[in-house]
């Protein structure tokens, strides 16, 4: 197959795009590197599978030849990545959404868009199945993540009612693992770069909000059972270990044995309070579950971003 991963020099674009090589189909990443990083992608440069094309897909999509499958993850994606760049993060999930959806139809395409939990906002139902329509504040400073999200579900699902395009929507959990950006702001680079370098954890709040975090390996996997599912709707996919933040630092901290003091600062506006994901669609249509414990998916991260240090 050939495949178009936007945001393929991404976190997660870049290891599907391992993912898709190691099968053998052809991938052609687009990035604009706002977030992205050729690094992630450079293993494949001389591949004659692999194309890159730097392009913002909040802008028309042109790519030359047919096309099986437009996977869409092009987006900031950390808190503090849409907060500072709250515009493009709209134009990505709408304009973005739009141009990548009009690229499959003109393609004959299959068409998948990541989107995330953060659809369900700060949650009222715990886990959180799918059929929750979520708990968002359109107007504070996370809704232009969240909205430009749930928009790019609704467009989705209109070019799938209208045009017939074939869509799949996933939503992501919180997701971690090996090429998340050391200063990406989100707690799993953040904890473990702070623990490594001996400086202060700093714990959000009280540390008691809970997130649920499922190693890159075991979302991949997921996106691609749910590529071959003839199914529509959308399919949460995360891991339903659920732990309070502040736990979570502990385990940091034990885990990279570092003597790292636990400092607490303000919480974001809007951090929701708690998240799990309910995976009962994703094992009964996929057969899927998680794999990877969060001690071992963290233990290979931490190696990785000690690999990183010592290369500077
Ligand atoms: N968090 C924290 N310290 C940090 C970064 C994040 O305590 O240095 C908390 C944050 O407030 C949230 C959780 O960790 O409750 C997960 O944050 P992240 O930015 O990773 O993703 P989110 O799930 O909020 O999108």
């Amino acid at each position: 197959m050939r495949i178009l991963i936007t945001g393929g020099a991404g976190f997660i674009g870049s290891h599907l795009t391992d993912c898709l090589i190691e099968e053998g189909h052809q991938v052609v990443a687009m990035d604009n590197l706002v977030t992205g990083d050729l690094n992630n992608v450079a293993h494949h440069r001389s591949n004659p599978q692999f194309e890159y094309i730097h392009h913002d897909v909040s802008n028309h999509i042109h790519v030359s030849g047919n096309l099986d499958w437009v996977l869409h993850f092009a987006s900031p994606a950390s808190p503090i990545d849409y907060l500072q760049l709250p515009i493009q993060t709209l134009k990505v999930g709408a304009l973005g959404t739009h141009n990548a959806l009009g690229l499959a139809k003109a393609k004959g395409a299959k068409f998948l868009l990541a989107s995330t939990s953060e659809v369900y906002g700060d949650p009222l139902v715990h886990p959180q199945p799918e059929d929750y329509w979520g708990n968002v504040n359109l107007i504070g400073p996370r809704g232009v993540y969240d909205e430009a999200k749930r928009y790019a579900e609704a467009i989705a699902m209109a070019y799938h009612r209208v045009h017939n395009v074939d869509v799949r929507v996933v939503r992501i959990f919180n997701t971690y693992g090996p090429r998340n950006r050391v200063n990406d702001g989100r707690v799993v680079p953040t904890f473990i770069n702070q623990a490594l370098r001996n400086e202060p954890i700093t714990v959000f709040g009280e540390g008691n909000q809970t997130r649920s975090f499922q190693y890159v390996a075991d979302l991949v996997a997921g996106v691609r059972k749910l590529m071959d599912a003839s199914y529509n709707r959308p399919v949460n996919i995360g891991n339903p270990r659920e732990m309070t933040i502040l736990e979570f630092a502990k385990l940091i901290l034990q885990l990279t044995e570092s003597q790292s003091p636990i400092i607490y600062n303000p919480l974001p506006e809007d951090d929701p309070k708690t998240r799990q994901p309910d995976i009962t669609r994703a094992k009964a249509i996929l057969s899927w579950e998680p794999k990877v414990a969060v001690e071992e998916g963290l233990s290979r991260t931490i190696d990785w971003y000690r690999s990183l240090g010592k290369k500077k």
